[in-house]
């Protein structure tokens, strides 16, 4: 590197102006988020071909750079910070976690050992203490931090094929899929399509699976299961993406601690009712499983990326997730890589830790209760409105639905071209459904009253063409 640009690095960094700029466009950013349009404007989107550069020959300006990225990248966002966005399942952001996030920014830690990361690695074992409080597990669990709930339901598979081979007698890690004796997987049709992925990247084979049907509020079919056995892995759910469903752990777990199975609950977004004294009742026997994958990005409503994996077979997840190399200089203290499948991470931990921090226990409750309390003020108003509530709301979801599928999808076209707020569609039961899922603490009752007035509007126009 040219000492010329090594020197403008270190008068960026000394002198902080990008910094400055960063902040007051990420200040105006956030007023801004509240009351703009939800999604992009046609304006924003064309804008986006500005970006459509060759690479550049030469270095550039950080502070042009950032201006391009605020003046035309912050109007083609999603405004996830407001209160009116209820497509996917996003959480929106506790304003402490993102300032925990600029400050760590700054740190610019890897965490894979202690050594790596000493702070990184305290606050993992106090965080993963906190979680083993707060969802009641077992005294063994343990936790890694990942990226998102895809990454947790991965080794929670992971752990549970490497557990479910030993007794087998067989390494899997060693040996392989080659003549290997068979493991069974069980688990919902109604399962999240990373459930698949995981289940396709571990090699199972998805035409392998025993898939158990679901009854109309997508909850797996008790009375449907196969007999388990020690070699089986069962998936649970605790939250259907769609219906917000919980399966019926109490039962199913109870079936599969009889049979020596291993149980994985997916609780991306769900798990979180165990916080809440007036929703824990949804998840009932969760602690019958062995491995229970969540978010923090969704309802817990911290920064990305944030997914956790809490296993109660420490080293079923460990020899599962195992790396080495000679340069590797594990510690006494907590080694978050052991944890996961990643190396090199940054300090995600941090939000996640502040999140827990800033609300306590009682904050959890409110938050992931009022979540509950805001999508049945959505099923309310809507139903008052003269529109079809498919699902039981036990938690944050609302599949609602207009007189036929064309008008449905009509109005959901027409509620995303308002900019009002945003949601997605899909099909329930061969049914075209307009899909609400309640993720963030920033929505209030007024934003709900409001957006239902966008989707009686919507329906309006879309009766009209
Ligand atoms: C969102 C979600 C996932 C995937 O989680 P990511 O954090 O997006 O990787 C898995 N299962 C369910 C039920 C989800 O809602």
């Amino acid at each position: 590197m040219s000492d010329d640009i090594r020197k403008r690095m270190f008068d960026e960094m000394l002198q902080k102006t990008a910094f400055d700029d960063a902040r007051n466009a990420a200040y105006a950013y956030a007023d801004a988020a509240l009351t703009r349009n939800v999604f992009p404007t046609p304006q924003a989107l064309q804008d986006l071909a500005r970006f459509d550069e060759p690479l550049p020959d030469t270095p550039g300006d950080a502070r042009q750079i950032l201006q391009q990225l605020d003046r035309y990248g912050s109007a083609a966002t999603v405004a996830q910070i407001g209160g009116r966005y209820f497509g996917l399942v996003n959480g929106g952001v506790i304003p402490a976690t993102l300032a925990v996030r600029w400050l760590t920014d700054f740190w610019d830690q890897n965490t894979p050992l202690y050594l790596a990361s000493p702070i990184a690695s305290r606050l993992e074992e106090v965080t993963e203490g906190w979680l083993r409080e707060l969802f009641a597990l077992p005294d063994s669990t343990v936790a890694g931090f990942v990226s998102g709930s895809s990454l947790s339901i991965f080794c929670g598979l992971a752990a549970a094929r490497q557990r479910n081979f030993a007794r087998l007698g067989w390494d899997i890690n060693r040996r392989g899929f080659i003549d290997a004796p068979r493991l069974r997987v069980v688990a919902s049709r109604q399962s999240h399509g990373t459930v698949s992925k995981a289940i396709a990247l571990l090699g199972f084979g998805l035409d392998n699976v025993e898939w158990v049907p679901a009854d109309a509020q997508g909850r797996i079919d008790t009375a449907a299961m196969p007999e388990l056995d020690a070699s089986s892995i069962l998936v649970l759910q605790a939250g259907n993406v769609n219906s917000g469903a919980f399966d019926d752990f109490e039962t199913l777990g109870q079936l599969a601690r009889k049979a020596g199975a291993w149980v994985h609950v997916d609780g991306a977004f769900g798990l979180w009712a165990a916080t809440a004294a007036r929703l824990k009742h949804l998840t009932r026997g969760i602690e019958l499983a062995d491995s229970w994958s969540f978010d923090g990005h969704k309802t817990l409503n911290t920064p990305y990326d944030s997914g956790v994996i809490m296993c109660r077979d420490r080293d079923a997840l460990v020899t599962a997730l195992q790396a080495s190399g000679a340069y590797i200089t594990y510690s006494d203290h907590r080694d978050g890589m052991l944890h996961t499948p990643e190396m090199s991470r940054r300090s995600r931990i941090c939000e996640l830790w502040a999140a827990l921090k800033y609300l306590g226990r009682s904050g959890v409750d409110e938050l992931v209760y009022g979540l509950h309390l805001r999508a049945l003020q959505f099923a309310r108003e809507l139903e008052q409105q003269g529109f079809e509530i498919l699902n039981d709301v036990v938690f944050n979801q609302v599949l609602v639905a207009c007189d036929n599928d064309a008008l449905t999808t009509a109005t959901i076209d027409s509620i995303q071209q308002s900019g009002e707020c945003w949601v997605g569609g899909t099909q329930w039961r061969q049914r075209q459904v307009i899909r609400v899922s309640v993720c963030s603490w920033a929505t209030t009752e007024a934003d709900v009253t409001r957006s239902v007035r966008a989707f009686v509007e919507a329906r309006e126009a879309a009766r009209k063409t």
